[in-house]
Formats: C-alpha cells, structure tokens, sequence
C-alpha cells in the first residue's frame, strides 16, 4: 500500500521585493534570520509551530515580499 505524500508548508522570499527591513525577522525569529546584510534567511522545513511564525512574517512584510506555499515532500 502506497502512502499519499506529505503535504508541507515552505516560507518563500521575493529577493527583488525585499528590502531588508527585517520586520519578518522581529515577528518570526523561529524561521527567519538575517544575513550581514539584512536580508532573511529561511528555516527550510516548516512544522506547525514554524508555519505559525511564518504567517506573522508574511502578515509583517511591508513589502508583501513573504508568502507560504504547499511543498509536496516523499515520506
Ligand atoms: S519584512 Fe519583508 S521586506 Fe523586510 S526583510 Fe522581511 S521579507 Fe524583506
């Protein structure tokens, strides 16, 4: 019996609409970290409290530079 896969949630950045602020960070420290230069740097894999802490980083952005999408994963 084969198993359906996984669906996960993975936090994406638009590097042209990013400005740096790092808003998203302040917001959602658990899945976003800045670089030297003030740029995010995202946690890979979401579990649910991450997919937490990434909708506060995508509801911070004054950019709208964040959005969640489903990433289909083999289990
Ligand atoms: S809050 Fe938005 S614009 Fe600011 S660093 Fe994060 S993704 Fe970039």
């Amino acid at each position: 019996m084969s198993r359906a896969p996984a669906v996960t949630m993975r936090l994406r950045v638009d590097p042209v609409a990013c400005e740096g602020v790092g808003l998203c960070a302040q917001v959602a420290g658990r899945v976003v970290e800045l670089d030297r230069w003030g740029y995010p740097v995202i946690e890979a894999e979401l579990d649910a409290r991450g997919v937490k802490a990434a909708q506060r980083a995508v509801r911070a952005c004054p950019r709208r530079a964040m959005w969640l999408e489903e990433a289909d994963t083999l289990r």
